[in-house]
C-alpha cells in the first residue's frame, strides 16, 4: 500500500510540475486599498527583491509611479522624472516577479496602445491566465502620467488624479515597457486586463503609460498559473473600510486602454 501511495504521489507531482514550476506573479497589496485612500506601504523593496526583479507599482505615500527592472527598482515623480529608490522603501501597492519569458515576438508600426495590446493577445493562449510581458523599443511617442503624493488625510484615489496627476508626453525615447496583463475577474485585488509602466533606457524618465508609437519592438511574454497575493500589514490597512468599487471606476484609473 506504502509503496502504491509514494507511486500515486509520483504521478501527481509529473503531472503537475510543468505549472508548479512556473514562476509567479507577486503582488503586494490591492488596488482596492489604493481606491479607498489607503498609501501608507508596509512591504519593504527588500523583501520584494527577493520574490522579484521585474514590475511596476507605486511606493509608500502614493509618490509617484514605480518601474522594477533588472532588480532595481525606480520611481517618477510627477514630472517622469526617476530616481532608484533605496531597498528600505516600503510599497502599498506593487506586482513583482523573476521575469522568465517563455515566448519571445517582434511587432512593427504600432499606432497606439490598442494596437500593441491587440498584437500581444494574439500571441496569448488564454485570456484566464496571468502574463508578465517585456518591450524593449524606440518610441516615437508615449502619454503617461505620474502622481504627486497626496497629503493627509488621503483621499481616495479618483478624488486624487482629478488634483494630482500630472500627464505629459515623450517623443523618440528608447526604453522598456512593464506590462501586466491579468483576468478581468481579479479586480478590485488587481488592475484588470493590461497595466502598463514605462522607463527610459537611461532609467531617467518613466511613468503610467496611456498611449504609445512604436516602430519596432522586441516583446518577450511570460505566462503563469500563479498568482500570489500579500495582504499590507499596515494599520490603515488592517482598520480600513475596503467597500468594493466598480469596475469600471478602476479601469478609468489604471488601465492602459480606458473601456
Ligand atoms: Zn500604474
Amino acid at each position: 500500500m506504502i509503496f502504491l501511495r509514494n507511486f500515486i504521489i509520483l504521478c501527481l507531482m509529473i503531472v503537475s510540475s510543468p505549472i508548479y514550476a512556473e514562476d509567479k506573479i507577486i503582488q503586494a497589496g490591492t488596488v482596492l486599498n489604493l481606491m479607498q485612500g489607503i498609501y501608507t506601504g508596509s512591504t519593504t523593496f527588500a523583501e520584494l527583491e527577493q520574490v522579484g526583479n521585474f514590475g511596476l507599482g507605486t511606493n509608500n505615500g502614493l509618490g509617484g509611479e514605480l518601474v522594477v527592472i533588472d532588480g532595481k527598482f525606480y520611481l517618477a515623480d510627477e514630472h517622469g522624472d526617476a530616481k532608484e529608490l533605496p531597498l528600505s522603501d516600503k510599497t502599498p501597492y506593487t506586482t513583482i516577479t523573476k521575469f522568465a519569458p517563455q515566448k519571445q515576438f517582434k511587432v512593427n508600426n504600432i499606432a497606439s496602445i490598442a494596437e500593441l495590446e491587440q498584437a500581444i493577445d494574439k500571441q496569448l493562449s488564454s485570456q484566464n491566465l496571468f502574463y508578465a510581458i517585456r518591450v524593449d523599443a524606440e518610441f516615437p511617442y508615449i502619454k503617461a502620467r505620474s502622481i504627486k503624493a497626496p497629503s493627509k488625510p488621503y483621499l481616495p484615489l479618483d478624488q486624487v488624479v482629478k488634483t494630482n496627476q500630472n500627464v505629459f508626453e515623450l517623443n523618440n525615447i528608447s526604453g522598456t515597457l512593464v506590462i501586466f496583463k491579468s483576468p478581468a475577474f481579479i479586480s478590485p485585488t488587481s488592475v484588470p486586463d493590461y497595466h502598463i509602466h514605462f522607463i527610459s533606457s537611461d532609467r531617467k524618465k518613466a511613468g503610467h503609460v496611456f498611449d504609445v508609437k512604436i516602430g519596432s519592438a522586441n516583446i518577450g511574454v511570460m505566462q503563469t498559473h500563479q498568482f500570489e497575493l500579500w495582504l499590507p500589514s499596515s494599520k490603515e490597512y488592517e482598520q480600513g473600510d475596503l467597500q468594493p468599487v466598480s469596475d469600471h471606476s478602476i479601469r478609468t484609473i489604471e488601465s492602459a486602454t480606458q473601456k
